[in-house]
């Protein structure tokens, strides 16, 4: 953390060097001449999308998704200029913001085709859509049994153009899903040729998220779309046995002992005076608390490095505060860095770790992390 910022002292440090490797290391896994869409969605799952888009734009992305046009407005804003798709479609109203950003938008139902193709008429322009198929995913995406009657109800818009067909896989992580996953693949391309047998033809052919361009070579089509390998995640998104790409996390959450007391053995601490010191204790508090995505579930369970050595937080933690109990580091004082997530003298507590500990997915312990903790970034955006 540059030392010339006075704050309250709990950030994050995102490494993009690290999400620099992670993209040429996952590309040279999949070895294949294809396209990639860094998906920033969520602030690029906490990461910050912005300066994360603008290095994987340097990188050579050739796409970025996002999950609504808002957060693609925030990037053109941004000054960032790849084709950015906003994989959730679009509320009816925002035809003219895809538009006037040169978003590129996912289509999955007629109304939004129409008022899309309506806006580009009057616009004057052709607008490329991408559409999605549902092929088992059951969230959003035309359903399989539709295909045939949406392509042609397509062919009524000239002023839209199918640029991209994808769908999105349900279980790509779990190997023992593979029938499922193939069944999802098989069913796709059953779709991409309907498309074609009505006289479409799709630039972009997609279907793999992480765990599927990882463990799923059949579903490389000719783009992937990757979120948390990129960012590192890969350890409860991968199947486990198989091998996977070099990954190097990106995020770490960090802050600095607010306050050290001596307490007596007996004492509770911290709301619903959920931990009682079975010892004469050094508690030190953090500044560090639910609101900043320090879960409350981590309740008398986390724990941080301090100082190269594990240390538990004991008692509530409450919005903005945690404690730790730092008895057995005497020496422990007002200042000394904490960090919840990272790597310290070989050790780490990894978001992984977190979230196996809070029965969730990396994916959520980095999103939660809250705005009002300042990102710092390492390697230039
Ligand atoms: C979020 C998302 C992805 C990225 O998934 P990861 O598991 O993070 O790689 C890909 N495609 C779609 C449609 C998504 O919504």
């Amino acid at each position: 953390m540059p030392e010339f910022i006075i704050q309250r002292p709990t950030w994050a440090e995102i490494d993009l060097d690290n999400l620099t490797f992670n993209f040429q290391s996952v590309r040279q896994f999949i070895n294949k001449d294809i396209r990639f869409m860094a998906v920033v969605k969520a602030d690029a799952y906490g990461h910050g999308s912005i300066e994360c888009s603008k290095r994987l734009e340097a990188e050579g992305i050739d796409w970025l998704g996002v999950a609504m046009p808002e957060e693609g407005v925030e990037l053109r804003q941004a000054g960032i200029r790849v084709p950015i798709l906003c994989l959730g479609s679009f509320s009816a109203g925002q035809e003219l913001t895809l538009l006037e950003n040169n978003l590129t938008t996912v289509i999955y139902q007629i109304e939004n085709a129409a008022l899309l193709d309506a806006a580009s008429l009057r616009s004057g322009v052709i607008t490329n859509i991408h559409v999605k198929i549902d092929t088992g995913m059951g969230r959003i995406g035309v359903r399989v049994e539709d295909v045939r009657e949406f392509a042609k109800e397509l062919k009524r818009f000239s002023n839209v153009k199918v640029e991209g067909l994808m769908t999105h896989f349900a279980a790509a992580d779990n190997l023992k899903e593979n029938e499922f996953t193939n069944g999802q693949i098989r069913k796709f391309y059953e779709a991409v040729a309907v498309f074609r047998d009505k006289g479409f033809d799709p630039i972009y052919i997609d279907l793999a998220n992480s765990p599927g361009a990882v463990a799923h070579p059949g579903s490389l089509g000719n783009m992937v779309r990757l979120g948390g390998i990129l960012y590192g995640l890969g350890g409860d998104v991968l199947p486990k046995d198989i091998e996977t790409p070099h990954l190097k996390p990106v995020l770490s959450l960090r802050t600095r002992i607010a306050h050290i007391k001596n307490v007596r053995r007996n004492e509770t601490l911290g709301y619903g005076r959920t931990f009682k010191s079975e010892r004469d204790s050094l508690i030190a508090t953090i500044p560090i608390g639910y609101k900043d995505g320090y879960s409350r579930s981590l309740s008398n369970r986390g724990r941080a490095i301090l100082n190269g050595h594990f240390v538990p937080v004991v008692g509530r933690i409450s919005m903005d505060w945690t404690l730790l109990d730092v008895t057995d580091l005497p020496n422990s004082k007002i200042g000394d860095e904490v960090i919840l997530i990272g790597v310290q003298n070989g050790l780490q507590i990894s978001a992984e770790d977190i979230a196996a500990e809070l029965g969730t997915i990396s994916y959520e312990v980095t999103c939660s992390i809250d705005r009002r903790v300042p990102k710092f970034y390492n390697g230039k955006a």
